[in-house]
């Protein structure tokens, strides 16, 4: 069967992908690197670099150098590239050919037709620039999709309901918010909103002025003024960006990149991700302001989307999911690499129209959250089995993720760790998957900041490392499989920790053992009040497993509303009205253990 490969020709990079065996794969360069810089440049003896090569030397010969050309794709211009002159067509085709290469390589034989993918809201004219570069580049285009409707593709063209996608998509240079409509293979965009001068580059410009500002102030030096330090920090920064998407703290150190009174400066910062969150909020802000204008022209409303699709490297950054989810109510789908997403689905649009038998891309993620027990606030009172996800589920494998933790009393020597997998708020509805202790922590207040970090390889090993920040003193253990043992073990483990919760009177009791998320204030009851509590949080968790084992309409509709007037008891504190209602919760969940 003929390959028509897929291709993502952005403006920052660009990937190839093709479908094998019914799969859509992104085609490495030989140092095994899946994505290739848009950058087009001349070396010194006038030989052509394609990528990586041709970015690297950007700082030193803009003149020889040519980068963001999609920007340019359409317009009646040339760009200069050492003597010679050439149409952004002819700079794209440079860098299809140079893809078309790669797929030929990877398969071992000749490639002749592509889909190729460009934005939602390409006129006619950049479309008919981006099928000629195509041409140019050996291509025969047998299709031009928009960057969303290839996004959506990598999740199931055929699913079994009409589903409604939204794609948000945040990369270097620009944002984009998509409403897409998927039936029997074929994706529908309902509505297109964004930004083109919004992106990944503004938070890098937003951490440059942070820092430097910061720098400024210590030293009186403003590295702004200087274009080799100004260029060496906004590469720190943007490295301290990326880190602070899977970290809670970056560092971000350059020497001597100033000198004052003949004397040498040295850059040595830390920026935390609160701090860095703040500095992004508001630009992020105008994302949503696009997101809610896209939803009112498709006339949706957010509980009618099905799914929330992330592309584009940006979309990495932990507060853009925090910010989605807040305002569609759902999680967002962060399976597939951001910026793969587009060359996968354009390879299965292409295996589509080459009539291949292609599914959803399929990636090895994380079948559920991975986390710790944690000091916090259940229905409103304080607990000590609050679950504190550190690995969300459906994140691709490898993962690390690292999140920050404090002691909760003065003096506290030492932090027993309990690992749990699974998505309840309350750890005695999870899986524990193991445990260990770090001992002989700094004797400081409480608050001593910890940080957890956990590395979940794609054999489903996860090592989980505390590091004690103020002494660097750390301590690790090795679950081996945890994954797996979920799997048998959920359900006979879960349902035999909720039945010990009754022989218990809940909460009490569990010692330093857990960490608190910072800032959560404990609250001290009458004993009598905190007996009912903890009566009615056990029976909140005994009812949630009857409806999640699936009782019938009607009674899960009884249940589901007897179970709000008992948390609006619980929260009203008052202990009349918690044991009335708990009385009838009682009832019900004794009558439907009973079927
Ligand atoms: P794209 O145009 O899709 O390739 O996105 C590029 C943008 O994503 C650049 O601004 C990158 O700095 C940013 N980016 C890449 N990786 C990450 C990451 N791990 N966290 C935050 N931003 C990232």
């Amino acid at each position: 069967m003929e390959t028509i490969i897929g291709i993502d020709l952005g403006t920052t990079n660009s990937e190839v992908a093709i479908i094998r065996d019914g799969r859509a794969v992104v085609l490495p360069d030989e140092d095994g690197d899946p994505i290739l810089p848009s950058v087009v440049g001349l070396d010194p003896e006038g030989k052509l670099l394609v990528g990586r090569a041709a970015r690297n030397q950007f700082v030193l010969a803009p003149e020889r150098t040519v980068r963001s050309i999609k920007r340019k794709m359409g317009e009646e211009t040339t760009v200069k590239l050492g003597e010679k002159a050439y149409t952004p067509q002819e700079i794209s085709a440079i860098i299809l050919r140079t893809l078309k290469q790669r797929a030929e390589k990877a398969l071992g034989h000749p490639v002749q037709k592509a889909v190729i993918t460009v934005p939602a809201f390409f006129s006619e004219g950049q479309r008919a620039a981006t099928r000629e570069a195509g041409e140019l580049a050996g291509l025969e285009v047998v299709r031009i999709i928009n960057e969303p409707t290839a996004a959506v593709l990598t999740y199931d063209p055929h699913p079994p309901e009409m589903e409604r996608l939204l794609v948000y998509d945040l990369g270097g240079g620009t944002f984009d918010v998509s409403i897409a409509q998927v039936e029997g293979g074929v994706v529908e965009i309902l509505a297109s909103h964004g930004d083109t001068h919004l992106g990944g580059d503004d938070f890098d410009q937003r951490l440059l002025d942070h820092v430097c500002d910061r720098f400024m102030k210590k030293n009186g030096i403003d590295l702004r003024d200087t274009l080799v330090a100004k260029s060496r920090v906004l590469r720190a920064v943007e490295d301290a960006k990326k880190a602070l998407s899977f970290e809670v703290v970056a560092s971000i150190e350059e020497e001597f990149i100033a000198e004052k009174n003949g004397v040498p400066l040295h850059l040595k910062m830390e920026i935390e991700r609160s701090e860095y969150e703040a500095l992004i909020d508001p630009l992020l802000a105008k994302t949503l302001t696009c997101l809610d204008q896209s939803l009112s022209d498709a006339k949706l409303q957010a509980t009618q989307i099905s799914k929330v699709v992330l592309v584009g490297g940006a979309t990495r950054t932990p507060l853009v999911h925090r910010l989605l989810q807040d305002r569609l109510g759902r999680p967002v789908h962060a399976e597939i690499e951001p910026d793969l997403a587009v060359a996968m689905g354009a390879a299965v649009q292409g295996g589509l129209i080459a009539g291949v038998d292609v599914g959803a891309v399929l990636v090895d993620i994380t079948p559920h959250t991975l986390g710790i027990e944690t000091l916090g606030i259940l229905n409103g009172l304080t607990s000590t089995h609050v679950f504190s996800g550190i690995i969300e589920r459906n994140t691709p494998l490898p993962a690390s993720r690292t999140n920050m933790y404090g002691t909760v009393s003065d003096g506290q020597k030492i932090i027993h760790f309990h690992v749990f997998q699974g998505e309840h708020e309350d750890t005695r509805y999870n899986v524990e998957v193991g445990d260990f202790k770090i001992e002989g922590l700094a004797d400081v207040e409480a608050g001593n900041e910890v940080m957890v970090r956990f590395d979940l390889d794609l054999n489903g090993i996860l090592k989980v490392t505390a590091t004690e920040r103020l002494t660097g003193l750390a301590r690790h253990v090795v679950i081996d499989n945890a994954m797996e043992r979920f799997r048998t073990k959920q359900r006979t483990d879960a349902i035999d920790r909720l039945e010990a919760i009754f022989e218990t009177t809940g909460d009490a009791g569990a010692g330093q053992a857990s960490l608190p998320s910072p800032a959560q204030p404990a609250e001290t009851l009458a004993p009598g009040l905190q007996h009912a509590v903890d009566a009615a949080n056990g029976l909140i968790a005994k009812a949630e497993r009857i409806l999640a084992e699936g009782a019938n309409a009607e009674d899960a509709a009884e249940l589901q509303g007897l179970l709000t007037d008992l948390r609006s008891a619980v929260a009203s504190r008052s202990e009349d009205a918690i044991r009335k209602v708990s009385a009838e919760v009682e009832d019900l969940v004794f009558y439907l253990e009973d079927q």
